[in-house]
């Protein structure tokens, strides 16, 4: 299969993070130095003023508020009259210095879509590690006062499950429900759409999959449950993704594959627009099955 018209940028804009997920398929954590330079934002913005197809900016890391150029991207992007979206950890909005990230998100409408694999505490941190959960429904909180998910206001905040183990996600229309139930139940929270997403054998979780012995059993799973109907619309068909550095990519995953894009390699210094990749090919590998599984699984969750 090959791309069909570009609609996301997805920039992942450094793998700096102040937490250090199980499932984490970047790897990211509070030591890692690669961080998006000014000039490649520049770039990346330059090329967004020429594009005609892009309609989304989707800002994602690492957690992305800690890059020094994060809110210089998202202010172009929206000037742009780009959807932007921030793939927030939510607790990194009480990091020291990120006081005022939530007010910039509000006034910039930045569409948060923020992690939240279970309602329940134990699953969280067992995932993400403790103390998280209290942070995030704080934070969470402080977006639901700030107006996002509210009535009459556009600000969107999407969460997102993923599972805590080597299994599928379970159907993403019904646990949305479930999810609103008892978030504003037990907290009071609101939130938009939820995203059920597949966790990646890759990096973190791959490492750990390996520990337990599961991997092919993991596999076989994504393997065995692929589904035709959902291939056609995996996200790298519509999805181009830059690294850190400039690099190209198929998709976030790739890049932290290093798999260079199926057509060639290539950086944002080597193109002059991002409208030139209609008809590339693209590079799947074993990976990929996690995206075609069951439902399917993007990072806007299922695809059917
Ligand atoms: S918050 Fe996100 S980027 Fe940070 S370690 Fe966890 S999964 Fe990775
Ligand atoms: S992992 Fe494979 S199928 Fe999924 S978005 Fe990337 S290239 Fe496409």
């Amino acid at each position: 299969m090959k791309r069909g018209v570009l609609g996301t940028l997805q920039v992942n804009i450094g793998r700096l993070c102040n937490l250090a997920c199980h499932h984490c398929h970047v790897e990211a954590g509070p030591k890692r130095t690669e961080n998006m330079e000014g000039a490649v934002v520049d770039r990346v913005i330059e090329l967004l003023e020429k594009s005609k197809t892009i309609h989304t900016v989707d800002i994602t890391g690492g957690a992305p508020e800690l890059n020094p150029h994060f809110r210089r991207l998202v202010s172009a992007g929206r000037k742009l009259g780009k959807i932007v979206i921030d793939r927030c950890n939510l607790t990194v909005l009480y990091e020291p210095g990120q006081e005022e990230t939530a007010c910039f998100l509000k006034e910039h409408e930045v569409q948060v879509v923020a992690s939240l694999p279970c309602y329940s505490k134990e699953n969280v941190e067992k995932q993400r590690g403790r103390g998280v959960f209290d942070k995030s429904i704080e934070a969470l909180r402080l977006l639901n006062n700030l107006g996002y998910a509210q009535q009459d206001t556009k600000l969107i905040l999407d969460l997102v499950y993923n599972p805590l183990g080597p299994f599928l996600p379970p159907d993403q229309k019904k646990l949305e429900p479930a999810y609103r139930t008892e978030l504003k139940e037990l907290f009071g929270i609101e939130f938009n759409r939820l995203y059920t997403i597949t966790n990646m054998p890759i990096r973190r979780f791959l490492s750990d999959l390996q520990r337990a012995g599961k991997l092919t059993q993991y596999m076989e799973l994504l393997s065995n449950s692929f589904n035709p109907a959902v291939a056609e619309g995996v996200m790298c068909r519509s999805l181009l993704s830059v690294s850190w550095n400039g690099e190209l990519f198929d998709c976030d995953f790739n890049q932290m594959l290093e798999l260079p894009l199926g057509a060639s390699r290539r950086t944002v210094w080597d193109i002059s627009s991002f409208d030139d990749f209609e008809g590339d090919l693209i590079r799947y590998e074993n990976h990929c099955y996690a995206c075609t599984a069951g439902a399917g699984s993007s990072c806007s969750g299922a695809l059917v």
